[in-house]
């Protein structure tokens, strides 16, 4: 969670520890206009947990007399207001939570021997309905920061399941995207494989037709920076060469930043990877 210092500063909770200088504020929320000022600042500490160390991460109390703009990521109220008439039909509200539907429940043949039932595809105004839904409540997180709280008031339930939007949303800083590939481990899992995930990144190398397999395209992309140790963080895309998808694929030049959707992403050897099939899986980022 982050906080505007009276001296002008914006600073992260978990940055300031006890002692700081800056510690007894005073401190305000950081989006530009928003009057709410914060009664007091609590630093990160761990707590125990069972058998397990838990990061209990700093934060600023909420000093309780002022409500944030109604325009400010952390008016959960409001932003909620405001994605579900922007979305129509796309979020359910649910308690303190609003969730972004894609997909119906998978429905469970009673009388069939041999299950597998083809899922049915996602269609395009699906897919462009979750994108544009997924790209505006990504800027809210942004925006607030990454807030824990903002954070958890977003999650997405995909074909009757629930995930929390960090199993939804990857990148595009590298420390974001390297979830990715170890999301995928459970190769054989379907609860693993057939997630949604929502990944922004940049392209590396645009669309080229690959050698070994005519007619197929393929474009390689990172995230916008490197890992601490200066590692880079990639990943692949697939798709026929002819068809809208491709036209997507191939619209995309070496460092544009995209986003993309799909809920069948694999491991290429040890790289993430997606078959685009639909042109509405992909867009470009927002600035
Ligand atoms: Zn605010």
């Amino acid at each position: 969670m982050k906080a505007r210092h009276q001296n002008g500063r914006i600073v992260d909770a978990n940055e300031i520890a006890d002692g700081d200088l800056l510690k007894p504020g005073p401190w305000f929320c950081h989006t530009p206009g928003c009057p709410v000022r914060y009664g007091h600042h609590r630093v990160a500490s761990y707590a125990v947990d069972g058998s397990q160390r838990v990061l209990r991460s700093g934060t600023f109390a909420h000093g309780g007399d002022r409500s944030h703009l109604t325009s400010c990521s952390l008016n959960l109220r409001a932003q909620k207001q405001r994605l579900l008439a922007a979305h129509p039909g796309v979020f359910t509200s649910v308690g303190d939570k609003l969730l972004l539907r894609w997909g119906g429940p998978v429905r469970k043949e009673r009388f069939s021997v041999d299950p597998p039932v083809r899922r049915a595809a996602t269609t395009r105004e699906t897919y462009a309905a979750v994108m544009e839904a997924a790209i505006d409540v990504t800027g809210v997180i942004d925006r607030s920061g990454g807030d824990e709280g903002v954070l958890n008031a977003y999650w997405v339930v995909h074909r009757g399941i629930r995930y929390t939007w960090a199993d939804f949303c990857y990148g595009s800083a590298a420390a974001s995207l390297a979830r990715l590939a170890p999301s995928l481990a459970q190769a054989f899992n379907e609860a693993a494989t057939g997630r949604p995930r929502f990944v922004r990144a940049q392209v590396a190398d645009a669309a080229i037709e690959t050698n070994s397999n005519r007619g197929r395209l393929k474009l390689r992309f990172r995230a916008t920076d490197t890992l601490a140790d200066g590692r880079y963080v990639r990943g692949w895309l697939f798709g026929n060469s002819v068809g809208p998808a491709a036209d997507a694929l191939r619209d995309l030049r070496n460092g544009d930043r995209f986003c993309v959707l799909g809920d069948n992403w694999f491991r290429f050897g040890d790289i993430p990877a997606l078959n685009v099939d639909n042109l509405a899986q992909i867009s470009p980022m927002p600035v």
